[in-house]
């Protein structure tokens, strides 16, 4: 096993990572910027190393600093987290040619997924259905672009092949609006992620966000761990999430998962991954895959025990997986609530100093966060600062135990999203379960016109 791992994010999933590292008996060290250095879970870490100032782009993102870290310390593995250089196959390429391990898959496979375009062709060959749409790129002259959205139908979506983070997507209604918005999406695309390549998918109108959690070793043993439902969202981002899906039956689970499972094998995966699906009418559409650690893995630790961290990096030690898809049972509900520093409505970030925190707990609860009291929120970075997970035998007790959760804890200091979350754990349709990735947005233009 390895002796040192080298921990290239921060904040929560850092501290997160470094727990996995500690109950493993290896060593850590952490890379920071110059506004995380008070930051606790920095001084915990058995090294940590400043690799640059506050901007994302000359620390976080820094390839060379984070290398030349792992070098001084003597890391032997560094691990991505979520979101930075999580899935940037530049990064993981340079690491493994300095001789480092990268705790996640192999380069080729992340720039296979990170072209969405190529990630969903490579589905369509491995059997795993997609959403209609262009098949591949949409080309440049404009009679061809007509053609294609009139096949696939209007409404359609606009989206950029290298999009990420819910930006670089468009939806259009009519054909009088198409060509505008191509040009508008091409041209975000490009200022944001260097790639101007859009395509079109079919706009499903009322779906659900189902993912597929799996995990595969160098050994071409491949197991998936069932379902998320990530349905409640905002622009795009998720803020709830929970396993299993409401109403999902094992036979549905077990015919996607094989389908994933089957794609990592066709693939060469390696390591954890997401399939993501929009899912209508009991059928699932492919959108994407990540390729790595997901914010939302707890929900999958809590009801099949397992420790995802852990499992990433035995993987990348190159051992076998401990187990078969037979040995993996789901057990209970888990439901995650990301807690951001934000306004609870109108959604303005809130950074700023904490000047008292309590946590929850209690029967199933497990908070992931790296506040505390008298910690600062730098106003530099996402403005989720935590996650509170609940676990229960069945998806009431888990709602209730959250509800009771959520209304123990107390951050001030700073705004949190805590009061929108409070509400939606009374909300009729959510208590009921299954609603749309619109739900949430619908519900507030709602409430905003009974307020005006
Ligand atoms: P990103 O990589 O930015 O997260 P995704 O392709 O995963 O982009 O899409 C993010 C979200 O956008 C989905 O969860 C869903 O809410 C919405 N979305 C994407 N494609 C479609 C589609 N074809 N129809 C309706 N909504 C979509």
């Amino acid at each position: 096993m390895f002796e040192k791992i080298l921990i290239a994010n921060r904040g929560e999933i850092a501290l997160r990572i470094q727990r996995a590292c500690r109950e493993l008996g290896i060593r850590t060290v952490v890379v920071h910027s110059e506004a995380d250095t008070e930051a606790k879970y920095v001084k915990l870490a058995d090294e940590s190393v400043c690799i640059g100032p506050a901007p994302a782009a000359a620390s976080y993102l820094n390839i060379q600093a984070i290398i030349s870290a792992a070098e001084v310390t003597d890391a032997e593995a560094i691990h991505p987290g979520y979101g930075f250089l999580s899935e940037n196959a530049d990064f993981a390429e340079k690491v493994e040619a300095s001789g480092f391990v990268f705790i996640g898959p192999r380069p080729e496979n992340i720039r296979l997924m990170g072209d969405k375009v190529s990630a969903k062709q490579a589905m369509i060959k491995a059997g795993v259905p997609v959403v209609p749409g262009s098949e591949g790129a949409l080309p440049e002259q404009s009679t061809e672009i007509i053609k294609i959205a009139r096949k696939v139908g209007y409404p359609v979506i606009i989206k950029a092949a290298a999009g990420g983070g819910g930006r670089g997507m468009r939806v259009v209604h009519t054909e009088a609006a198409l060509l505008n918005a191509i040009n508008l999406t091409r041209q975000e695309a490009l200022a944001a992620f260097g790639n101007a390549t859009v395509y079109i998918e079919k706009f499903l109108e009322n779906p659900r966000h189902i993912e597929i959690q799996v995990l595969a070793d160098e050994h071409k043993n491949t197991v998936f761990l069932g379902e998320r439902d990530c349905s409640m969202q905002r622009r795009h981002q998720k803020i709830i999430e929970e396993a299993p899906a409401p109403e999902m039956t094992a036979k549905q689970r077990e015919r996607i998962g094989e389908r994933c499972a089957d794609a990592c094998r066709k693939i060469g995966y390696r390591g954890a991954g997401t399939f993501e699906f929009l899912y209508e009418n009991g059928e699932f559409y492919f959108i994407e895959m990540n390729t790595r650690l997901q914010v939302e893995h707890p929900v999958t630790e809590m009801i099949t025990g397992l420790d995802l961290v852990q499992l990433q990096i035995h993987i990348a030690n190159g051992e076998k997986l401990p187990f078969r898809q037979k040995d993996i049972e789901l057990r209970g509900h888990a439901i995650e609530c990301r807690i951001n520093a934000e306004d609870p409505y109108r959604f303005t970030p809130s950074p700023g100093r904490i000047t008292s925190y309590h946590p929850p707990g209690g029967p199933g609860i497990r908070v992931d966060t790296h506040v505390y009291a008298g910690y600062s929120v730098p106003p530099n970075y996402d403005s989720m600062i935590g996650k509170v997970i609940a676990y229960g035998a069945t998806r009431e007790q888990a709602i209730r135990r959250m509800r009771i959760a959520l209304s123990e804890m107390a951050i001030e200091g700073i705004q949190t999203n805590i009061p929108l979350h409070l509400d939606l754990l009374h909300d009729l349709r959510f208590l009921r379960g299954g609603t749309s990735i619109h739900y949430l947005e619908q519900k507030l233009a709602e409430e905003k016109k009974k307020k005006s």
